[in-house]
């Protein structure tokens, strides 16, 4: 048996191209190594409760009238999938809380624009300006030069507060480098943040979005086998010919598309690519990130009606792998139930998430003792911190359940190098190795998030596999 395509990993990236390659009759195979599909985007059930590892909230959010090339729009297009389907819903608004000022956004972009006006009445016409010149940017053209996000930005804007406001957001949805953006990464994200939005599918949140994904794959015909890690790609004079699995099954293949990750993807290959020949050593990223999950009980009134609050509790904000375990220094909260759900709706449980900066190295040698405690310490910590950020109190003490995501976790179900959830700080936008037709997708191609790594698996299979 010999497969058109096998796709490394069910995360978003893989199950979008997945199901591009099942549309068009190709015979193309999902091989995941974890027993859950979703990769970073996933859940798992502690008692009663199912908590969530990714999606705080899904970006790009646009109503269905928008213009048709919107990348919501062109995504569910081409994966066949009806927008009445997602059942999405928008956030109430969001903040970026720094000490010396504070800015608002929802979905509609003039009242982030205004926010900017009111807290930096000097900048208004620069922030419109640069707006004007992210707004024309064209990020999605694959052969863009590596430029300074920072540095274009500062052309516009004098204020450095309001360049590291800017920043915090796009930064901790989507920044695989430290303290600085490359310019097309930047606009990304500050087009699928500040421009569209946040929104979150109803009812089950990310097990309808899964739900929808592998029912279309598995209906086009696709196959999916979990369990399956890849242990080695084998090529023969310069193409791949099979994978090897975990267990030791060959699967011949006329490509293979692979999710893993770029340092990741190369040491499974068994001929080095000469640039990188210790990808681990070269090519893994940096930034690992702790998430403390409260879920509260039912009865608690949650007082903030924010979906979410990044902050930093310096105004010089700094994104960048911290030398203790933890640092609180900045951060994200999510408060999942902030969306504007419908009555219809089936509301999901109340959740209180915080994110935050972490070092894996600290995590990685602990005794199963210390890895408890120090569990323990970031969560009441994390919670206690984020409550006097958002003006409420009571979380830990109206917890009905609380679990800790450490790098380690994250290391260990994704296979993703050092918990680095953003991936490589090298990205391969063409998607393109040193093999023949082995190709990257997903957040080392360089288009994070839930959204961009769907559109990245659409855009690799639409460019190399489908011509
Ligand atoms: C806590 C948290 C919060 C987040 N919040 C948001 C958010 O609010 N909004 C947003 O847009 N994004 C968010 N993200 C990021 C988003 O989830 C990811 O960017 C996206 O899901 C990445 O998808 P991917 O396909 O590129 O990679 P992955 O999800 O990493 O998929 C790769 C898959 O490959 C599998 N794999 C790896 N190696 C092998 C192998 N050798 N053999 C077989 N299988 C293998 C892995 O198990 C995994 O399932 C969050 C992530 C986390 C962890």
């Amino acid at each position: 048996m010999k497969f058109d395509c096998i796709i490394i990993g069910a995360g978003m990236s893989g199950i979008a191209a997945g199901i591009r390659l099942a549309h068009y009759g190709k015979k193309v195979c999902i091989l995941e190594r974890h027993s859950r599909e979703g990769g970073l985007n996933s859940f798992y059930s502690r008692g009663r409760f199912e908590f969530e590892t990714g999606l705080h909230a899904m970006t790009n959010f646009v109503k269905s009238d928008a213009p048709k090339n919107s990348p919501l729009l062109r995504l569910l297009r081409q994966l066949r999938i009806p927008y009445e389907a997602m059942k999405l819903r928008e956030q109430n608004h969001s903040l970026i809380k720094f000490p010396s000022a504070t800015l608002d956004f929802t979905n509609n972009f003039a009242d982030f624009m205004d926010s900017v006006a009111f807290a930096f009445p000097a900048e208004a016409d620069n922030f419109r300006r640069l707006d004007a010149f992210l707004t024309s940017f064209n990020e999605l053209d694959l052969a863009l030069k590596p430029e300074s996000a920072r540095a274009k930005v500062s052309e516009f804007i004098k204020s450095p507060l309001l360049v590291d406001m800017l920043f915090c957001p796009l930064m901790y949805y989507g920044s695989a480098t430290e303290n600085d953006m490359e310019l097309g990464q930047f606009v990304v994200m500050y087009k699928s943040i500040f421009k569209e939005g946040f929104c979150r599918p109803a009812d089950t949140g990310i097990r309808l979005l899964l739900g929808l994904l592998f029912n279309r794959f598995s209906e086009s015909g696709g196959e999916l086998r979990m369990k399956t890690g890849v242990k080695r790609i084998i090529s023969r004079e310069g193409a791949v010919v099979a994978v090897e699995t975990d267990a030791g099954e060959i699967l011949e293949t006329a490509a293979v598309l692979s999710s893993a990750g770029l340092p990741e993807t190369l040491s499974l290959c068994d001929v080095p690519d000469p640039l990188y020949p210790e990808p681990e050593k070269s090519l893994a990223g940096g930034l690992a990130f702790v998430e403390a999950v409260s879920m509260l009980n039912d009865s608690y009134e949650l007082k903030n009606d924010a979906t979410i609050i990044f902050y930093s509790l310096n105004d010089k904000f700094r994104y960048q792998a911290p030398s203790e375990p933890y640092s609180l220094d900045s951060g994200v909260i999510c408060m999942p139930q902030n969306f504007r759900f419908r009555q219809e709706d089936f509301t999901p449980g109340k959740a209180f998430r915080v994110t935050c900066l972490a070092n894996y190295e600290k995590w990685k040698n602990l005794s199963a003792e210390e890895y408890y405690d120090l569990k323990k310490a970031t969560g009441k910590a994390a919670f206690e911190n984020a409550e006097k950020l958002a003006g409420i109190s009571g979380i830990l003490d109206n917890s009905a359940m609380t679990d800790i995501i450490s790098p380690l976790s994250i290391s260990r179900y994704t296979s993703r190098m050092r918990g680095a959830i953003y991936g490589s700080p090298i990205k391969r936008r063409d998607g393109l190795t040193h093999i023949k037709n082995l190709y990257l997708c997903g957040t080392d191609q360089g288009f994070l998030g839930i959204t961009g790594a769907m559109l990245s698996g659409i855009t690799v299979s639409n460019l190399y596999l489908l011509k």
